[in-house]
This record gives structure tokens, sequence and C-alpha cells, in this order.
């Protein structure tokens, strides 16, 4: 489909009052091929329901729709949104529900009961981005309920998630994001595409689910490895790791990890035999 029948996506603003209020983080895209190229980063969408939070005015929604998606499940907060959405579905019969609540809260794995192919794809509130990746990726059991993230997030977290050793953005949601998927950036998306424009550069991130390794540690043992090495990230392993209320060094032995590296010196692989270590 090249086109759909809706109205531009400023008079559904305008009609559904839906000015935008920074406590939701709301920042809209009204470029349905900025939104169709979006949906394009996520692959293939024929057969695939795809879960969206916070469809707001809907831009991506209907690039999701226009590109070929079977059917969209999409939670939002924000109950203006909320109504501005019956009009998409009714363009798009059977493809498209809409459910408010707070994606925070919700149970993804019920709601996604009985669906073979499920892709997560969303431009985030900035607000809680983060927290929603980290929900996502320690989600158990795992491999998960989805197929692959296609999220927008501010650059410079975007950068934290694909970072490598040795770099400054290294960190806890490098290392947890690599454990648990390949992650790429697709694209950057400038401030101006946005309405209101927030003060900095997004980009679109894709991640995969990798296989967990059969004998690898419990991700609850990787995050607490990760918060106590990057808690005190300029101090040596042999220190920083005291707060795990273990003695570092033979934890230190185990992985194989020299007693003055510090954490971002670790790469992912290090860092699932520090965790395995842990629960020796
Ligand atoms: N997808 C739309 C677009 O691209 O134009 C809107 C994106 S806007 C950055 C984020 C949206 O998430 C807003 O519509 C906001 O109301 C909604 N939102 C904020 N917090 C939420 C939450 N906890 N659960 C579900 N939706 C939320």
């Amino acid at each position: 489909m090249t086109e759909d029948t809706l109205p531009p996506l400023r008079e559904v603003i305008a009609r559904h009052g839906l000015d935008a209020r920074k406590s939701l983080g709301q920042n809209f895209l009204l470029d349905l091929n900025l939104t169709r190229r979006i949906a394009r980063g996520a692959g293939d969408l024929a057969d695939v329901t795809v879960y969206e939070v916070g469809p707001g005015p809907g831009g991506l929604t209907r690039g999701l729709l226009m590109e070929g998606a079977a059917h969209v499940i999409a939670v939002e907060l924000d109950r203006r949104a909320v109504a501005a959405q019956s009009d998409i579905a009714a363009a798009y019969p059977g493809r498209l529900t809409v459910i408010e609540g707070d994606a925070l809260a919700m149970n993804e794995r019920e709601l996604m009961a009985g669906k073979t192919a499920v892709k997560v794809v969303a431009n985030l509130p900035y607000n809680v981005g983060t927290a929603l990746l980290v929900k996502w990726l320690t989600a158990e059991p795992w491999p998960s309920w989805f197929q692959s993230l296609t999220l927008m997030f501010q650059r410079e977290v975007a950068e934290r998630i694909v970072a490598e050793p040795r770099s400054k953005e290294y960190g806890r949601l490098s290392v947890l994001a690599q454990a648990r998927a390949t992650a790429k950036i697709l694209f950057d998306v400038p401030r101006t595409a946005f309405v209101p424009p927030p003060k900095i550069t997004s980009s679109v991130v894709h991640l995969v689910p990798k296989d967990w390794p059969a004998d690898g540690p419990s991700i609850r043992s990787l995050e607490r490895v990760t918060a106590a090495a990057f808690g005190q990230r300029r101090k040596m392993l042999r220190a920083s790791l005291k707060s795990l209320g273990r003695d570092p060094l033979p934890l230190l032995a185990a992985a194989g990890l020299p007693e003055t590296a510090r954490a971002e010196e670790i790469d992912v692989a290090g860092f699932l035999r520090l965790a395995k270590a842990l629960e020796a």
C-alpha cells in the first residue's frame, strides 16, 4: 500500500486535542515516510503481530500497517491518544487492537499468548524507554515472547546499547543488551522530525535475541555483577566487587580475569563467566 486514506497527523492531533505532554514523553512523528522506514527496520511484517508501545496520534502505527503488519497490538497510557486510534482501527479492520494501560505494568507474555511471531516496534517515551528495554531483556524464560525489538532511543542511549569495551559509553546496559541480543543502530532521526522537537538526536536500534548459553548464569547474577562492577567503574574489580559480599579475588580467578582489571575492560563473555563464578 502506498498511502492510507486517513487524515494527516496534524489534523488528527488537532481533532483530538492531542497537545504533547512532556510528562508522558510525547514527541510525535508526523512524517509517514519516516515511520514507514522505521517499520521496515523490523524486517518482514507479514504474519507478524507487532507490539507497539505508545502509539500516540498513530504515525508509527499507520506506518506499520502500511508496511503490511498482520496485526498491531498497541498499549497507550494517554486516553486522548486511544481515542485517536479508533479511526485507524476502522480503516484497517481487524488489524489494530489498542489497549489503554501502562506498558511497564503489562504482562506481554500473557498478552501475546498464542501468537507465533511477535516483533516489538516503538517510538518510546524517553522517560521509560530504558526501563522497558531492561524489562524485555531480563524477561524469563528465555528465549522470550518477541522475535526482535526495533526501538527509538535518544542517540546517547543507543550508543550505550551498542558500546564496545574500553569506551566511555560501555556499561551495564551494553553488557545486558549484548549478552541477550545482537544489537545495531539502524539510523539516526534528527530532532526536527518530532513535534515538539526534543533537545537531542534520536536513533533507531534493532535488537535480535540470542540464545542463552545452556550452562550460562542466571540473568539476575549477570545484573548483580554488572551493577557492582560499573557502580564504581573507576575502581579495580578487586575493590568494586566487594559490594557483592564475597571475596572478589577467587571470583576473578574463577572467571579468568586479572585482579587489576576495571569494569570497562571486561567483555560480555568475561561478565558471563564472572556471574557464573558468583553462583558457584
Ligand atoms: N508513537 C507515536 C509517534 O511516534 O508519534 C508517539 C511516540 S511518543 C515519543 C511516546 C508515546 O508513549 C506517547 O503517546 C505517550 O502517551 C505514550 N506513553 C508514555 N508512557 C507510557 C507508558 N508507560 N505506557 C504506554 N504508553 C506510554
